[in-house]
């Protein structure tokens, strides 16, 4: 099933002229208001690009022709590159794009779940190191701008015949939201304009590891998505080891933050509870991840580790997950059992690694395990 990328043609769009494809509406006005051109066609460029999926100047028929010409001459508008598609048995596809620099990211599109979900990278790699992420061995190669945060779900939408369905977007592919989070939340404005795709905030979920001051410049969002929090530990000492970033900002900041987070009416925190074979799936982790959420509206989404080599953990049992989720639940917490999807084609959580011309160390150690 794995594709072969270097047989893979790849066109990347390449223009020195400036990039529309990552402004919010405003900012488009005003570029086209700068250059004597009346700002309302930015409705229509926003109509075209992200509802219709068209990028060609020379297609966006409700335009001038001088206009169509002039705007051709102006701006760009970039859009990442298919290098590769695999599809899951259960229907999952992973996308490879491949973007202006070369450089690949990964996104997933998770049919009937039960909606249809897109899974958007914000990062090349990921500078969090939680243990048992693949993603992390890479590092973090650098961040994505908002042009390629939304454009990967404008791809992803075009490819999947999904621009005229209504979708969900969960920011779990790989990298940190809250380690970008400027281009994030632009790119989540950008999303959600009416005249474009108009994705609704309640249908946008940002899953973190807990970046304690980012999280409360969340809180003070107009746009405000849903909110999931990577905890996987009960203890300081056992997330230390985790999930790095708790040396930083502990459990106790990450709780106390989701304490002060404006939750709104008839909604709650995810808390993402990846399952540790032996580390973290005990009844008394159980019983100590109630007493932490205790007070906060939550539900907790538990997430049998996707083994994989390099990756010094295992999966617990069904019986072992069932206990621990029988617990939370006898204690009156929400509680899911994540479904592995895409396992085949690497697709699953903390899967998503890109084997790009130049490998990381963490990735060579990867393919040299699994080889
Ligand atoms: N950086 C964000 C989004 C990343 S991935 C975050 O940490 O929340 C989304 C979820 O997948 C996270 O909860 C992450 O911890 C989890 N995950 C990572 N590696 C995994 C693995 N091997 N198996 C199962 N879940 C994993």
């Amino acid at each position: 099933m794995r594709h072969n990328d270097r047989d893979t043609q790849v066109v990347v769009p390449q223009s020195m002229l400036p990039d529309i494809a990552g402004l919010e509406r405003p900012e488009l006005e005003t570029l086209l208001r700068e250059q004597g051109i009346e700002p309302y066609h930015a409705r229509q460029l926003f109509r075209w690009i992200f509802r219709r999926g068209v990028t060609d100047f020379d297609r966006m028929t409700d335009l001038s022709k001088t206009l169509r010409s002039r705007l051709a001459d102006l701006v760009s508008i970039t859009t990442p590159a298919v290098a590769g598609r695999e599809q899951s048995q259960d229907g999952t596809t992973k996308i490879l794009l491949e973007l202006a620099d070369h450089r690949r990211i990964e996104s997933v599109f998770i049919p009937d779940s039960p909606g249809q979900t897109f899974c958007i990278s914000t990062q090349v790699g990921c500078a969090m190191k939680c243990a048992f992420c693949l993603t992390g061995k890479m590092g973090l190669t650098r961040n994505l701008t908002a042009a390629e945060i939304a454009g990967q779900v404008r791809v992803l939408a075009r490819e999947l015949d999904l621009l005229s369905t209504r979708f969900n977007i969960v920011l779990m592919g790989m990298g940190e939201p809250l380690h970008n989070y400027d281009e994030t939340m632009k790119a989540l404005r950008i999303l959600g304009d009416g005249e474009g795709l108009a994705v609704s905030p309640r249908r946008v979920t940002i899953s973190t590891v807990g970046v304690v001051p980012a999280l409360e410049r969340l809180a003070q969002e107009p746009y405000m998505p849903n909110l999931a929090v990577s905890l996987h530990a009960t203890t300081e000492r056992q997330r230390d080891l985790l999930v790095p970033l708790n040396r930083k900002y502990n459990i106790a900041e990450v709780i106390d933050a989701c304490r002060r987070f404006p939750i709104k009416r008839r909604n709650r925190i995810t808390f993402e509870y990846v399952m540790l074979a032996g580390v973290n799936d005990s009844p008394e982790d159980a019983r100590r991840l109630v007493r932490l959420l205790n007070g906060i509206r939550s539900k907790v989404n538990l997430i049998p580790l996707n083994e994989a080599a390099g990756i010094p953990f295992a999966r617990p049992s069904d019986a072992r997950v069932d206990e621990f989720a029988r617990i939370l639940a006898d204690h009156h917490l929400t509680v899911s059992v994540r479904k592995s999807r895409g396992r085949d084609i690497r697709a699953a959580c903390g899967q998503l690694i890109v084997e790009g011309p130049t490998r990381s160390a963490g990735q060579k150690l990867a393919a040299a395990m699994e080889g």
